[in-house]
């Protein structure tokens, strides 16, 4: 780093274990780029001031992590029009000032299904699990890019009609809850997303549905990626089923955003080397 250095960052809070830093320091060394990445914490109180600190201090963008995803939207100049349907941002970039929020969750997601699945959106009847923050990133992000329908199934099930009716608006999709998804036949699915935090470090043993459902014409997809094989996709794979962890969804949401704020299209292999080892080595 010198007085040149541009910079970029994580903010959230909890924000220390974030792998973000390390994984675009090591792009921007990579292909020579003299950008830098940091983590900051940021309470609730101090996002307003935190964000002039990004027009302040003339920050090129950050990644905007839990918990901050929607309320800092009111402090941008600019959302983007994906970000806005899907109601969050995760990347905010500074053009000469103004600040635009960008989503790059449910882009990264569908980048990694095509990438390591080898798996394309259109015409796929879906089912998410969950209807938190990243199940409406992707709910919203597969709904515009051609998923033919899409069932959202939550423990709050009023959460799950509310995502439901916002994916409406681009394909059809219906609610119901986590608990009775027993009695659903998924032989009519053709990717099953688990959205929800069940099967996350330290309740590796706990799995959002059960294993008597898995079938092997579905391709099973994890968000979580720690740990990175969840017992969900154990589970799947033993079924005959096609497995994708939340690994490449992390590397991809990171590289877009890198894409943003450089211009260049960074090398994703060299990013999940990075995640990997800082998650095996945990
Ligand atoms: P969130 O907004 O807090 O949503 C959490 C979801 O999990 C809600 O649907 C919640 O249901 C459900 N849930 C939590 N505990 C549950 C339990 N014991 N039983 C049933 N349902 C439960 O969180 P988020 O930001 O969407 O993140 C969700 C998961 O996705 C996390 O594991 C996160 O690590 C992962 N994620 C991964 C990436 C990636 O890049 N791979 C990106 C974002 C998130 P209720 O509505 O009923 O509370």
């Amino acid at each position: 780093m010198d007085s040149q250095t541009i910079m970029t960052g994580v903010m959230g809070n909890p924000i220390r274990q974030s792998l973000s830093p390390d994984m675009h320091n090591a792009v921007y060394k990579e292909l020579g780029l003299n950008y830098a990445s940091a983590a900051f914490a940021v309470t609730k109180e101090n996002l307003r001031q935190a964000v002039e600190g990004i027009r302040a201090l003339s920050f090129r963008g950050v990644n905007v992590t839990i918990p901050h995803k929607v309320a800092i939207m009111e402090y941008l100049d600019e959302i983007d029009e994906e970000a806005s349907d899907i109601g969050a941002i995760n990347t905010i970039v500074n053009e000469n000032g103004k600040l635009i929020g960008y989503n790059t969750d449910g882009r990264g997601f569908v980048q990694s299904l095509l990438d390591e699945a080898l798996c394309t959106v259109a015409e796929k009847r879906v089912l998410i699990l969950g209807a938190g923050g990243a199940a409406r990133a992707v709910g919203i992000s597969l709904a515009r890019r051609g998923a033919s329908q899409i069932v959202v199934a939550n423990r709050s099930v009023d959460k799950a009609a509310e995502l439901a009716r916002h994916i409406s608006n681009h394909v059809p999709s219906q609610a119901i809850s986590l608990g009775k998804l027993e009695g659903m036949d998924l032989k009519e699915i053709d990717i099953v997303i688990n959205t929800t935090s069940i099967g996350m470090v330290p309740e590796i043993n706990e799995m959002p549905i059960s294993d008597k459902q898995l079938h092997s014409g579905l391709l099973v997809s994890d968000l979580i990626y720690n740990p990175i094989q969840t017992k969900l996709l154990h589970a799947a794979e033993a079924k005959g089923a096609k497995a994708h962890n939340g690994v490449g969804m992390f590397v991809q949401q990171g590289a877009l955003a890198l894409e943003l704020w450089t211009g260049h299209k960074p090398p994703v292999d060299l990013m999940r080397g990075i995640v990997l080892q800082r998650l095996m080595n945990k």
